[in-house]
């Protein structure tokens, strides 16, 4: 078996087929983790649910409610709902589920933001007291974090040097330097098919195999050889990369990466 750790088939654009896909998924021995950006989209994820298919709850950075994410035209809230925001005791109350393994996504995102000094501190200012909650969260249930993370390596580093938090950095597009800080703090390092976009090869040589995790991040970011709309099935495109790059067989990436699933979430 494999996981797609970050997988968002909550998301509407699914709504069509989603039960085909969760079952073809687990078919071909794909496990999946469903991952909420607010409230909404992960009850969703609950209820999706079922033996192998997991889900992460949180309020993601671009998911709050601020006068500057209304006023971006192009910045498209999935599943609409923004949060003023993070209600710690009714996100709490969604971890009786047992399906729940993880808190998040939640983290940072500084690559759209206001112009200004005083309302760009302001945004960040807002966007790490949320994130900060949804780690204490994370702390009192013993739960790992599914953190994203975009033009704010700095600030990250920062507040989880501080902590004790297991989890990983989704989607990880960082530098070889980047790497070494977040393993220095234990972290692992989700890869998707971003990797087919950008020039991540010398990262993913410097990542150890025991901290890496496979996911999509579906329906985004889907590899350039595989369907528009992304789904669990284009795993394998980034296995394969991820085997050429590391030099590796396939068998031993995916048995590996699965091991790792295991030991983070606790599945
Ligand atoms: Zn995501």
């Amino acid at each position: 078996m494999i996981f797609d750790t970050h997988a968002h088939l909550n998301f509407f654009e699914f709504d069509e087929d989603r039960e085909d896909l969760i079952k073809k998924c687990l078919a071909q021995g794909i496990g999946l983790i469903n991952v909420g950006t607010n409230f909404n989209s992960s009850k969703k994820c609950i209820e999706i649910a079922r033996e192998n298919v997991f889900t992460s709850i949180g309020l993601h950075p671009s998911n709050i409610d601020s006068e500057f994410l209304k006023s971006m035209e192009d910045l498209k809230q999935t599943e609409g709902a923004l949060e003023k925001d993070f209600d710690y005791d009714k996100y709490k109350e969604l971890t009786r589920s047992k399906s729940v393994v993880a808190i998040g996504e939640c983290g940072l995102d500084y690559l759209h933001k206001p112009k200004g000094t005083a309302k760009k501190e302001l945004f960040k200012e807002e966007q790490k007291r949320i994130f900060e909650k949804q780690l204490d969260l994370a702390e009192e249930l013993g739960l790992p974090v599914i953190i994203h993370c975009r033009s704010a390596f700095d600030d990250l580093y920062s507040i989880l040097s501080k902590r004790k938090i297991k989890g990983v950095l989704h989607c990880f597009t960082g530098t070889k330097e980047e790497v070494e800080r977040f393993l220095s703090l234990g972290l692992y390092f989700g890869i998707n098919g971003i990797i087919f976009k950008i020039d991540s090869e010398e990262a993913i040589r410097n990542i150890p195999l025991d901290r890496i995790l496979l996911e999509t991040d579906c329906p985004y970011l889907s590899p350039p050889m595989f369907e528009e709309r992304n789904n669990p099935l284009s795993l394998k495109y980034v296995i394969e990369e991820i085997s050429r790059i590391k030099g590796v067989p396939i068998k031993e990436i995916e048995e590996i990466t699965y091991k790792n699933t295991k030991n983070l979430f606790g599945i």
